[in-house]
């Protein structure tokens, strides 16, 4: 598992170092550094628990990332996909990280307690470098109840789909959870015009994110339902092992493609696209395709999903899939025309919502 840093990290970490520093010398840097620390600490601590309950129900994390608002869990995002459909594990993915931070405010507040009985926890200020165990239990206690707020990126958001989801459909669930996200966030926004800009800039941030997580699941659910034979181009032009560069440049040239399948016989033997062409011929002059071809390609079936082919197209870093049927080529889905077709199906998908609302 690897952990990221943002890099807003160190900035934060400098800003609080030089404004304490300023005030009260080497030891209020320290300090400052320390509860930098602390509230690094616990964001690290809280996604932890996420990726450890994650892990335990199946789900691949590759890794954590730090944000200055927040951490983020990576996890393998069709793995994700399939648990966050299922409401009991979401849940407890969702709710491990809050939960984290409840049992370190426990902690925190148990033993304050015990070796410092007269301790004050509740005056302010909170979060302070010159109280730092106070400063580690408020940070926890703030982690806590923000995340469990209902709405995405928060987790009580994904805790309230995942409970929507138990008695409607997914999408709509997450609809309904986006709507309330958005309540909220509309909420924080005229609070934080009058009291705070910081909250403003948080609501507006909620507001944008709910926004994402509809996009995100709608992106789903139209790449897993529409399949290959929706969206290829069956007019295409090809090109030959033995063709030149020179050649296949000139083709390049007569058509709107960038991506070209290589075809030997009946047999597709490579792919390669335009600007590979264009890289041989500035470096190595002319040669023949057959050199310049990738030939570890991917190939799709007709009916596979959209959401398969994606994949396959981005894990090994390709832009051509060439879709096939009984060995032979039938159509070919690049990623140039990918993003179209999307653009178009996402227009018509929307457009049938419209004509059955109405
Ligand atoms: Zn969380």
């Amino acid at each position: 598992m690897e952990l990221r840093i943002h890099l807003t990290f160190l900035f934060l970490l400098l800003f609080v170092m030089l404004s304490e520093s300023a005030t009260t010398g080497p030891t209020g840097a320290a300090r400052g550094m320390a509860l930098v620390a602390i509230i690094f600490g616990s964001v690290v601590l809280h996604e932890f628990g996420h990726a450890i309950v994650a892990v335990r129900s199946g789900v691949q994390v590759r890794g954590i990332m730090l944000l200055p608002i927040g951490g983020v869990t990576l996890m393998d995002p069709q793995e994700h996909m399939e648990s966050v459909r299922n409401p009991t594990r979401e849940t407890w993915i969702s709710i491990a990280g809050p939960l984290v931070n409840v049992f370190l405010a426990g902690m925190a507040a148990v033993l304050l307690f015990t070796l410092r009985p007269g301790i004050d926890l509740w005056s302010k200020p909170w979060v302070t470098p010159s109280a730092l165990a106070k400063s580690f239990f408020w940070t926890n206690v703030f982690m806590f109840a923000f995340n469990l707020l209902p709405a995405f990126p928060m987790d009580g958001g994904r805790v309230l789909r995942a409970w929507l989801a138990r008695k409607m459909e997914f999408q709509q669930a997450t609809r309904r959870a986006v709507t309330v996200g958005h309540i909220f966030a509309a909420t924080m926004m005229l609070v934080g015009a009058v009291y705070s800009p910081w909250l403003m800039i948080i609501g507006f941030f909620i507001f944008l994110a709910a926004q994402m997580e509809e996009r995100t699941v709608l992106f789903q659910s139209v790449v897993e339902t529409v399949h290959m034979e929706d969206i290829m181009l069956t007019d295409f032009s090809t090109l030959s092992p033995a063709d030149t560069l020179e050649d296949a440049l000139h083709k390049a040239v007569h058509t709107l493609q960038d991506d070209f399948p290589v075809i030997r016989g009946s047999d597709l033997v490579g792919v390669i696209n335009r600007q590979t062409i264009v890289d041989r011929l500035r470096r190595e002059g002319n040669g023949y395709v057959q050199a310049a071809m990738n030939k570890a390609f991917e190939i799709a079936s007709r009916s596979e999903s959209l959401a398969s082919a994606f994949r396959k197209l981005t894990t090994r870093g390709l832009t051509l899939i060439p879709v096939v049927d009984q060995e032979r080529l039938v159509g070919i889905v690049t990623l140039q025309n990918l993003m179209h077709s999307m653009g178009l199906l996402a227009e018509t998908r929307r457009l049938q919502r419209q004509s059955e609302e109405t």
